[in-house]
């Protein structure tokens, strides 16, 4: 029983560090010519109201986009992710949030592919319409974990993988790591990036260990924490898994992120990690 909605936390302070990295890694595929494929195992609606009771309920995009929509000192990615953003919001008001199947879209050229999955009937119902009758998008209501496996690896050999799925389910933390062994197996030369929530740091700690041990090269990771580790109190920090990362990732990241941690953090205790998981 899928009860997760993104809905509550579009935009939230986890949003803004996915949807960086996620569109720095976008636009690195799209700077050459050559064509790409996204694969979004856990695609949700593709974008949410932020005016709607389920944005409203906790505002959390108060703490996340919100702190940062009006600012005049943002470092270059964050500029670019809030251009992004601002395409959904023509009057200037934030009311509208795009999600990853948005900014995928965004960076598609013609002969791009996205390839989106996502199980929730109201959210795929969603999904179908903002992709409309795109030819390059393909939408499909199946398990993400499974269904990417089969697909890779694309035809056009470039591309990534975005694994986000909403770890509501415990048995998440296993198949990310389960997934993104197959994956890459598949599609070694692909960019593969795992989301991840730290709501308990053991269980964090024991999926990057996970990933560690998975013998996978070539792994960066990203976290992006809005206040210190506490077990009980919800999503304390969030991060990015990212295998392949483009070479550039690692230092516009080291702009942004203690950027990131002084705004976003609450009551000055946000604070980031940006480390080599796995080397070459
Ligand atoms: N990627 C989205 C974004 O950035 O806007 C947010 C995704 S949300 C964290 C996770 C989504 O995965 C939810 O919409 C949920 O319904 C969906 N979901 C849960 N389990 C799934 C599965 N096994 N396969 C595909 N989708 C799943």
């Amino acid at each position: 029983m899928l009860s997760y909605r993104h809905a509550f936390h579009a935009g939230n302070f986890a949003d803004v560090l996915k949807h960086i990295v996620l569109i720095r890694i976008l636009a690195h595929l799209a700077a050459k010519s050559k064509p790409f494929c996204c694969i979004d195992t856990h695609a949700g609606p593709g974008q949410y109201d932020l005016s709607g009771a389920h944005a409203l309920k906790n505002r959390e995009f108060d703490t996340g986009i919100g702190r940062l929509w009006n600012r005049g000192d943002l470092p270059p990615v964050v500029a670019e992710y809030r251009a992004a953003v601002a395409t959904l919001n023509a009057t200037g008001e934030l009311r509208r949030y795009p999600g990853s199947p948005y900014f995928e879209r965004m960076w598609l050229r013609r002969r791009d592919r996205l390839t989106l999955f996502e199980l929730h009937p109201t959210d795929f119902h969603a999904l179908e319409t903002f992709a409309g009758r795109d030819s390059r998008i393909s939408v499909a209501r199946e398990d993400g974990f499974d269904a990417c496996v089969g697909v890779l690896p694309p035809a056009e050999r470039r591309g990534l993988v975005m694994i986000d799925p909403s770890y509501e389910i415990k048995t998440d933390y296993r198949r990310v790591v389960d997934t993104l062994v197959q994956a890459h197996r598949r599609f070694q030369t692909g960019v593969h990036a795992v989301w991840y929530p730290v709501i308990d740091r053991r269980r964090a700690n024991t999926l990057e260990r996970a990933v560690e041990n998975t013998g996978i090269r070539r792994v960066h990771l990203f976290e992006l924490g809005a206040r210190p580790d506490a077990t009980g109190t919800g999503m304390t920090a969030s991060g990015m898994i990212v295998v392949n990362p483009p070479w550039t990732l690692r230092q516009e990241m080291a702009e942004a992120l203690p950027w990131l941690a002084r705004t976003l953090g609450q009551h000055d205790a946000g604070f980031y990690r940006s480390y080599e998981l796995a080397g070459e």
